[in-house]
């Protein structure tokens, strides 16, 4: 029997127990601390066919879905562990996680596109992942161009992206339910969009009638994202982008006395480990605390973890704390959990990694 040392990095390899029973078959790496990923528990080969046969069961399990952007094939929880592809209307978005993944590049855009038509395709791996894994990382249009630029439509928001480009593959498609939902909620009046990205909470806000948004955003790429999506929706004239630190200007805000009607904060993810966790937390706590001084009477606070290692109980601790340390009482409106695109294995819970909940203040 070949034991691993005959095994290359990104091979398939079958997993067996101590009395040589077969468990399952995945995808061999000895370099990150995971070194082998299941694919299957059953007793079949991993070829192109079986490929074919998950990705379009993770196309087809999207089809009741109905937006234009939307995340067709995630992980772990499509039984495709290291791959994810989301569509942007007419071009696709490949981000390959694992070494062994990566070599199966070809033919998952075969597989995608007997699925779903002969788009293009752009690369979106992150470079930070091929370098822990050990591959060079594919960006931008793969085997033939396509658009600069492509317009989604979210719920009657216009949102510009440019497939591979940016952060994730383009945009955050697990707010993309959120994000109508939230604006919603909101009456007339002014929203604090924090950790803003391209302004998609700001832009829905603003449609649906908001008087004046602003948003709070570092990254530079984002900050020129967001002025188009503005103007790509008409409400440049009542939006404005502020590139600073979010953490800084809450402070200010807070200083300064201001009232908004609807805050949003989608921070990064605090806690990347779980060694994090405790800073994490206080991360969490701070800018709660801050948004939720910040909210005028009635005034409603969207507030998102999107950290694996926090917990929605968790949580939601965090943000009762950081109510009764600001003295402001709140009412649960809902909870906005991640789209339907990114589906929860039950029994891996890691899956449900994005907690939302949207609060009002008394
Ligand atoms: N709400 C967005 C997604 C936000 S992702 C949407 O719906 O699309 C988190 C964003 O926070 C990223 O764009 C990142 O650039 C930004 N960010 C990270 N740290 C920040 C900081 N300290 N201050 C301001 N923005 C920050």
């Amino acid at each position: 029997m070949a034991d691993v040392s005959d095994v290359a990095p990104g091979d398939v390899v079958t997993v067996l127990d101590s009395g040589g029973r077969f468990i399952g078959r995945g995808l061999f790496n000895p370099r990150p601390a995971l070194c082998c990923r299941i694919f299957t528990w059953a007793d079949e080969a991993l070829d192109e066919a079986w490929l074919g046969r998950r990705v379009q069961a993770a196309v087809g399990a999207r089809e009741g879905i109905g937006r234009e952007a939307v995340r067709l094939v995630w992980s772990e929880a499509d039984g495709v562990p290291g791959l994810v592809v989301d569509r942007y209307g007419p071009a696709l978005a490949v981000q390959c996680l694992t070494l062994g993944v990566a070599r199966w590049r070809e033919a998952i855009i075969a597989a995608l596109r007997r699925s779903v038509g002969d788009l293009p395709v752009a690369g979106a791996d992150d470079v930070a992942m091929a370098a822990l894994e050990g591959f060079t990382p594919a960006s931008g249009w793969l085997d033939r161009p396509g658009p600069d630029e492509i317009v989604v439509d979210e719920a009657g928001v216009r949102l510009g992206v440019r497939p591979g480009a940016g952060q994730k593959t383009g945009l955050y498609l697990d707010q993309a339910e959120n994000r109508p939902r939230v604006a919603a909620a909101d009456g007339r009046g002014t929203i604090l969009d924090v950790f803003a990205y391209a302004g998609g909470f700001a832009c829905h806000a603003l449609v649906a009638g908001a008087a004046r948004a602003v948003c709070v955003e570092s990254s530079p790429e984002a900050v020129a994202a967001a002025r188009r999506n503005f103007e790509l929706n008409g409400v440049a004239g009542r939006a404005e982008v502020r590139a600073v630190n979010a953490f800084d200007e809450l402070r200010r805000l807070d200083r300064e006395r201001e009232r908004f009607d609807l805050i949003v904060l989608d921070p990064p993810p605090f806690a990347r480990g779980r060694t994090a966790l405790a800073a994490a937390l206080r991360g969490y706590k701070e800018i709660n605390l801050r948004a939720l001084r910040l909210l005028a009477p009635g005034g409603r606070l969207a507030t998102f973890s999107c950290s694996h290692h926090v917990d929605e109980t968790t949580f939601e601790a965090t943000c009762r704390d950081a109510a009764a340390d600001a003295g402001v009482r709140v009412r649960v409106i809902g909870h906005l959990p991640q789209a339907a695109d990114h589906p929860v294995l039950l029994t891996v819970p890691e899956t449900r990694y994005l907690k939302g909940l949207l609060l009002e203040a008394l």
